[in-house]
């Protein structure tokens, strides 16, 4: 039986989008891990994310908006509510502007972006999900990030569309407004380009690529980096102190250096391993838990705390804990 009948009945008449029950979890994150979701909306149309949200909000049955599930860590319980994915991926050009539903891959924005002589988006080649994912964390690499090129963004705040200017966004190192009111879902932006020649931004993103898939291999069941870096400004004194100052790059200091200084590389917990080359790499070697991915982050993290004093932050998102 279900757990939320009148909620599956409204869900189940939607228009674009269909709805799954009893899903694992696991078959919609890279990692590979996380028990079932009572129920998956899997809106491919904005106006059934939108009204699909507006059911389960009112029926107060909890919820959340997923996109490519490339940056979570979902409990081997699962979820116990109604997990939206949005998977709408319509992109719009008006001359140097690109106006994309938060459901296309970020990739294929960065393809169609290259492919149009638009410069931006080219250093972010290979980073996996969707583009309402990296809006919402700010994704970035290579010295750029998502703010850097959008103007606008287009969210659902649970009554109205509205439209946010990247001020209102209020972006930061993976962080954005987004992190804070997880009730808002983003349903398009709005990204400023400048023109470049195409070529030049393919060989860039090739090269960046290649460097990418070498630490990153295509099928890896991961989520990046486990742990956001750290921003100098923010760290005490006598702990930038111990920091070579060749170490800090962009005002930051690797969390992977405090890592390597607690020597986690090669650590293992069940099917769960630390990269033996990269110690802010956790992946999934096989049938590993959440329970293992979690008991492992924080053997790390009371590491680096009882060596420097200071906690190191995830940059990935929990879910059902
Ligand atoms: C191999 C690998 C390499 C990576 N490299 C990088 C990197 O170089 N730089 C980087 O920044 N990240 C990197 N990541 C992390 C990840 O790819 C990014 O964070 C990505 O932007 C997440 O997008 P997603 O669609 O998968 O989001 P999900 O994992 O599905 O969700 C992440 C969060 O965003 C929220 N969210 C998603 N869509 C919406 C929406 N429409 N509205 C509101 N909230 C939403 C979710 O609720 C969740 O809290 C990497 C991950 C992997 C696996």
């Amino acid at each position: 039986m279900s757990l939320f009948p009148e909620v599956k009945n409204q869900l189940s008449t939607l228009g674009g989008a269909e709805l799954l029950e009893n899903v694992p979890l696991a078959n919609y994150t890279r990692f590979s891990i996380g028990g079932p979701a009572a129920m998956l909306l899997d809106a491919t149309e904005e106006a059934a994310l939108i009204r699909g949200t507006e059911i389960v909000r009112t029926a107060n049955v909890p919820y959340l908006v997923i996109g490519g599930g490339t940056n979570l860590i979902v409990s081997d319980d699962g979820f116990h509510g109604v997990v939206v994915r949005y998977s709408g991926r319509r992109l719009l050009q008006d001359s140097t502007t690109l106006e994309i539903e938060s459901g296309a891959l970020l990739q294929s924005a960065v393809d169609e972006s290259i492919a149009r002589g638009l410069r931006g988006l080219e250093t972010m080649t290979g980073i996996p999900g969707f583009l309402g994912g990296a809006v919402y964390g700010n994704a970035g690499a290579y010295g750029h990030s998502t703010q850097e090129l959008v103007t606008s963004v287009r969210m659902f705040d649970g009554s109205k569309i509205r439209v946010l200017t990247n001020e209102d966004c209020r972006f930061g190192y993976r962080e954005s407004v987004f992190k804070t009111r997880k009730d808002w879902i983003i349903l398009s932006a709005r990204l400023q380009f400048t023109t470049a020649d195409s070529a030049q931004l393919a060989r860039t993103a090739q090269e960046i690529r290649a460097i990418r898939d070498a630490k990153y291999p295509p099928a890896m069941k991961c989520a990046g980096s486990i742990f956001k870096n750290l921003l100098v400004r923010n760290l005490p004194a006598e702990v930038v102190a111990q920091v070579p100052p060749n170490v800090i790059r962009e005002g930051k200091v690797p969390s992977a250096w405090f890592l390597d200084q607690v020597e986690v590389k090669g650590m293992r917990k069940g099917d769960i391993q630390i990269a033996t080359y990269h110690a802010n790499l956790l992946y999934n070697d096989g049938h590993g838990k959440s329970s293992d991915l979690v008991s492992l982050i924080q053997e790390v993290k009371a590491r680096v705390c009882e060596r420097f004093g200071f906690q190191v932050e995830e940059e990935v998102q929990y879910v059902g804990f």
